[in-house]
């Protein structure tokens, strides 16, 4: 039978990705996306999402029940357009994701997507922190997409700082270290591997040979 997290062989496939701010995982996960013909969902735009309305309204990120309240009446509709790759959203939405009410809004609309793909896909791919663990436990595969976090803040500088010449490198490394401690430790579906999950660690992998090693991985799941 099929439950709203057991997506099984007569569903939709649910292909799980996860792993700290930074590693590859959401080109990877639209790369996939887009070759096997799945739905994407970045689960982090949502925590973004309700990190912005909260900024936009001028409020604490931390303030929990306004926060709850912003995630239970939460549709992507409203943050189209809206900038939320910026350092301040990023850190905002790791705040807000300690939150339990936030994380329980938030979880039916993902497991909805799994379960329901739109457009009639076959499947879905979810990148986040907690998709193999929480989200859609019974994945037929998970992937955990990490690499050290040097690596990651390189990454990350190199996006942020077409927009923002003066940021350094070593701030970004910071935020991201920051932002890893806060998500592994939180009480709420802390970010960690779920024992399932097959490792690819990119700190010396290029997109393609990523994507090479997730494709060795995906093939058998649509082979015949
Ligand atoms: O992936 P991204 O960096 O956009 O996510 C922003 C923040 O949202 C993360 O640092 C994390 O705190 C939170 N998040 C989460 N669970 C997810 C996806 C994102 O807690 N499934």
């Amino acid at each position: 039978m099929t439950t709203n997290s057991s997506l099984g062989a007569s569903g939709p496939i649910a292909i799980a990705i996860d792993g700290p701010a930074a590693a590859g995982k959401g080109t990877l996960a639209r790369r996939l996306a887009a070759a096997y013909g799945l739905a994407f969902l970045d689960t982090g735009a949502l925590y973004r999402g309700v990190a912005w309305l909260i900024l936009e309204a001028g409020r604490d990120p931390a303030d929990s029940i306004f926060a709850a309240t912003i995630a239970n009446g939460f549709d992507l509709a409203a943050i189209d357009g809206a900038d939320i790759r910026t350092r301040a959203v990023g850190a905002a939405a790791s705040v807000v994701a300690v939150n339990p009410d936030v994380r329980a809004a938030l979880l039916s609309f993902q497991r909805r997507f799994a379960s329901h793909p739109p457009a009639g896909a076959r499947g879905a791919v979810l990148d986040g922190r907690d998709i193999g663990t929480i989200v859609c436990p019974d994945a037929p595969l998970k992937l955990f997409v990490t690499a050290s976090p040097e690596a990651r803040a390189r990454r990350r500088w190199l996006e942020l700082v077409i927009r923002n010449p003066a940021l350094n490198e070593g701030q970004v490394l910071a935020d991201i270290k920051e932002r890893d401690a806060r998500d592994r430790s939180r009480e709420s579906a802390p970010l960690e591997q779920a024992p399932d999950a097959h490792l690819i660690d990119t700190t010396h992998l290029s997109i393609d040979a990523a994507f090479a090693a997730a494709q060795a991985l995906v093939d058998p799941l649509f082979a015949g």
